[in-house]
């Protein structure tokens, strides 16, 4: 399969001169199977141009799979050209909201009402089916199997693993490695860190030896002291995560907004510089970064 970093900001899209080498749009994740099977994952600000060059070869046959429906993984959706026209087949996955009670389908109607954008969800011509996925609930796209894990977040946040001729990658979508709420002196303290230890298990297990992972690593070690609890990892968390699951290749993505070129490279020298790291390959997420597996 083929991978293409569509997008690889956080929170918001940066166009400007100071993010031209690793780019400014929002999440988005192309994968083209061996077969020729498009798997998007994520509509970020970066699925706006793959819709237009998807419109090149009629119909577009396509499935979405949403991580979270956060403003930077769903916003480039009403801009996804081949949502509009007729023809098309385009199958959305994602999960239920179960606090605010709502599905898939209408979220994304909301993004599309007339406050927000002038033309509503009813007038997408193309042939769209909404699928509210199940944890563990795996959805055979083609050749690829596409397998949906829970993982920390403020709200639910679906990780994917994509199998596919015994190549398989996975994209974490927005992760924090859960943090234990109590201090070590407090009653449930114990109790409670079993249970984290439990759901970082669960994930590294569901990951053992991918090739290739794009993880969420918004912040430094340093920034994060700040920002405990926002739903974001960090370089740290990302190489405890490779290293646990004898991890491939690891890509450091969603970057802070305010993050500029030069600084993405400097932290990456800084991390690089590290010498407990484990044998996996890291890099920083590159819009236009081609990974071939
Ligand atoms: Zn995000
Ligand atoms: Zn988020």
């Amino acid at each position: 399969m083929i991978i293409n970093l569509r997008g690889v900001r956080g929170s918001i899209p940066v166009p400007g001169k100071d993010t031209i080498k690793y780019g400014g749009n929002t999440t988005c994740i192309e994968i083209t199977t061996d077969e020729g099977d498009k798997i998007i994952i994520d509509g970020g600000s970066g699925i706006r141009q793959l819709g237009n060059e998807l419109m090149k070869q009629l119909p577009v046959n396509c499935s979405i799979f949403i991580t979270h429906t956060h403003w930077d993984h769903i916003q480039g959706l009403p801009f996804f050209i081949p949502l509009f026209v007729p023809g098309n087949n385009i199958d959305i996955y994602g999960s239920f909201d179960p606090v605010y009670m709502k599905d898939l389908k209408t979220i994304l109607a909301q993004q599309m009402e007339y406050c927000y954008f002038p033309v509503r969800e009813s007038e997408l011509n193309a042939n769209i089916t909404y699928n509210n996925l199940k944890e563990g609930e795996a959805i055979q796209v083609g050749s690829a199997t596409v397998t949906p894990l829970l993982i920390n977040h403020p709200v639910l946040n679906f990780g994917y693993k994509v199998e596919s001729n015994g190549k398989r990658f996975f994209f974490t979508g927005d992760y924090e490695p859960p943090l234990n709420i109590y201090l070590p002196e407090d009653e449930g303290y114990i109790e409670y860190q079993r249970l984290i230890d439990q759901q970082k298990q669960i994930l590294t297990n569901f990951i053992q030896d991918v090739d290739v992972v794009v993880a969420d690593c918004q912040y430094t070690r340093e920034e994060y002291l700040t920002k405990k609890g926002w739903g974001h990892g960090t370089h740290d968390s990302c190489i405890e995560m490779a290293r646990a699951a004898n991890i491939g290749t690891l890509y450091f993505t969603h970057h802070d907004p305010t993050r500029t070129d030069q600084e993405l490279d400097r932290i990456y020298q800084e991390v690089m510089s590290r010498e407990d790291l484990p044998s996996t390959e890291f890099y920083i997420a590159k819009e236009g970064t081609i990974i071939e597996l």
